[in-house]
């Protein structure tokens, strides 16, 4: 819910203490409102900074708006975000899996393409409003050094439990160091203390080294050790929200109903809510008819109730990366190292269209004709091969691969030969 002029107040309410918890489980769903207010204790010209930064962004959307109309409407493109996953852990249980880590990155991509299975979930009336974003994220394949990386490292630490003072991002205090925030997005998985499940840190024009989210390692992804009722990797979608400046649903002004996320079609709420609710469910901010957003990614609801962004959302979102983090838009961490970067830079083909309904096209642009055997190979998100061709030394430059009887998804296209390889991703939608 957005109200006139009121962007600066949903700052001021970092001035609040909130700490809301579970009562069922003990936990905190999320402290990065917290972790606001302490960076701020820490730095106090941040507030200052950081209401400047919000004004930026309005006046980036209204140009985004007017961009978009004046062209229109039709920039949707897939944007494509290396992460690099920073395990830290003291007990065995909490080394979580490389499964583990590649259940949280697909169902961060089901969720931010809204090709979760549950978008039937969302209630009738709010599915106009629902909205896929334009992002998707890719375990990093070369590391800052342009060595080959699967995106995960590992640390045993001595270290019993973490806080929300980032002594995780930070090797000297047991934890692991970011990895170039311009061109990885940072996440590190680890016993958090105090029941927390995790905490982003909001992007700013002034950029960290801390950048990115922190996350609990038994509400990190929807295999292995995970715990009900956040195992379905909800946490993490919730947290890249606030990486990507999106605020709480209710606007974080402790029950007021005067405060605002920021966002124009999303309802007025009061508080965060918990558990699962049934449609419709009123509050004192809003009082009849569809009732709040509680199956939001921003509000605290149990991961199987979550199911939306809206499409404002999706907008602030795609905005602010690009306008605080615009090198991690366009990063190219998630390409292969078999190759060197001369060769890599010779080599250009595309797919089209993005997301695809199952006919896709592979447009070899300058691989073509290069005189040697060229195949085209599609993997799905956990690396597996579901679909080849050969196109041999043809000189034809659009081929077409026929992926209709494959389940909707973010997958990878990679074309190689003897002396080449490159790979793009892609989604499946239909
Ligand atoms: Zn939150």
């Amino acid at each position: 819910m957005k109200r006139k002029l009121l962007f600066t107040a949903a700052l001021a309410v970092f001035a609040l203490t909130i700490n809301a918890q579970d009562l069922r489980t003990g936990k905190q769903r999320c402290y990065s409102v917290e972790h606001e207010q302490w960076l701020q204790s820490q730095n106090p010209n941040l507030k200052v900074q950081k209401d400047n930064d919000e004004q930026k962004l309005q006046s980036w959307l209204q140009n985004f708006a007017a961009a978009r109309v004046s062209n229109g409407n039709s920039t949707n493109s897939v944007i494509v975000i290396p992460v690099v996953v920073h395990v830290v852990y003291k007990l065995a249980g909490q080394n979580i899996s490389d499964a583990q880590i590649l259940s949280q990155i697909d169902a961060l991509n089901e969720d931010f393409a809204r090709l979760n299975a549950d978008t039937g979930n969302t209630p009738g009336p709010f599915q106009a409003a629902a909205s896929g974003t334009q992002f998707q994220f890719c375990l990093a394949r070369r590391d800052t050094n342009g060595n080959m990386t699967n995106g995960i490292e590992r640390r045993l630490t001595t270290v019993n439990s973490f806080s929300t003072n980032d002594n995780v991002k930070h090797y000297s205090s047991g934890g692991l160091d970011a990895w170039d925030v311009n061109n990885y997005f940072n996440v590190w998985v680890c016993n958090m203390s105090g029941g927390i499940l995790g905490y982003a840190e909001f992007p700013a024009t002034a950029h960290t080294n801390t950048y990115g989210v922190v996350i609990n390692y038994d509400s990190f992804g929807r295999i292995g050790n995970v715990a009900a009722p956040y195992d379905l990797g909800r946490t993490m979608t919730h947290e890249v929200g606030h990486c990507f400046r999106l605020n709480h649903i209710w606007g974080d002004d402790g029950g007021a109903c005067s405060g605002s996320d920021n966002i124009a079609d999303t309802p007025n709420q009061e508080s965060e809510t918990y558990g699962c609710h049934t449609f419709p469910y009123t509050d004192n901010c809003t009082t009849t008819g569809n009732g709040i957003m509680y199956m939001n990614y921003m509000d605290y609801s149990d991961d199987d109730c979550l199911n939306m962004f809206t499409s404002n959302q999706a907008t602030r979102m795609y905005v602010s990366l690009t306008g605080y983090y615009p090198t991690l838009t366009t990063s190219t961490a998630c390409q292969d190292v078999k190759n060197s970067i001369d060769k890599l830079n010779d080599i250009q083909f595309s797919v089209y269209p993005n997301p695809t309904d199952g006919i896709l096209n592979v447009d070899m642009s300058t691989t073509a004709g290069r005189g040697e055997t060229i195949q085209v190979r599609i993997t799905d998100a956990i690396g597996k091969v579901v679909a080849e061709k050969e196109i041999g030394q043809s000189n034809v430059r659009v081929h077409q691969i026929d992926l209709s009887d494959l389940e909707n998804g973010s997958y990878f296209a990679t074309v190689y030969s003897q002396s080449f390889q490159k790979t793009v991703q892609f989604v499946l939608s239909r």
